[in-house]
């Protein structure tokens, strides 16, 4: 389980630069539910890049390769990957666009969500329906 904390009370002028492969999203309420209302595991596997990523499955041995089945041509299929440049999630990602206003980047995704509900529901609603495309190309056993 996760026993990491990233605060997102960040100092002003930090940059989110890369989500890296050990990073555990908390978030901190004043009360457990409120906590678990805003959050979901889909936004933390997303964000910690700990889904089924081809990248973490060949990590943890769990595939023999981390390319991105749908681009090929050596791209790791990774949660930076996926979030902001696989055109297998084009549309979900442009879903999310809309409601940022913006193109999503790993520099502005978190900053957002924390000043914007709509933002947080829309990253959420992203990261479950990748979740669930990834899942399913896992049971199956090649990433199609
Ligand atoms: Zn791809």
């Amino acid at each position: 389980m996760y026993d990491g904390i990233l605060r997102l009370d960040f100092e002003p002028g930090t940059h989110i630069v890369d989500f890296a492969a050990d990073v555990a999203l908390v978030v901190i309420a004043k009360e457990l539910t409120v906590a678990e209302e805003v959050t979901n595991r889909a936004i933390i596997k997303l964000l910690s890049g700990h889904g089924c990523f081809r990248s973490y499955l060949k990590r943890f041995n769990h595939d023999e390769s981390d390319e991105c089945t749908w681009c090929g041509a050596g791209i790791v299929e990774d949660a930076s990957h996926v979030l902001q440049h696989c055109p297998r999630f084009d549309v979900e990602r442009c879903r999310l666009q809309n409601v940022m206003g913006e193109l999503v980047t790993s520099r502005n995704l978190i900053r957002m969500m924390i000043a914007d509900t709509d933002v947080w529901e829309a990253v959420s609603a992203f990261a479950v329906r990748v979740m669930k495309v990834l899942r399913k190309l896992e049971r199956e056993g090649s990433a199609q």
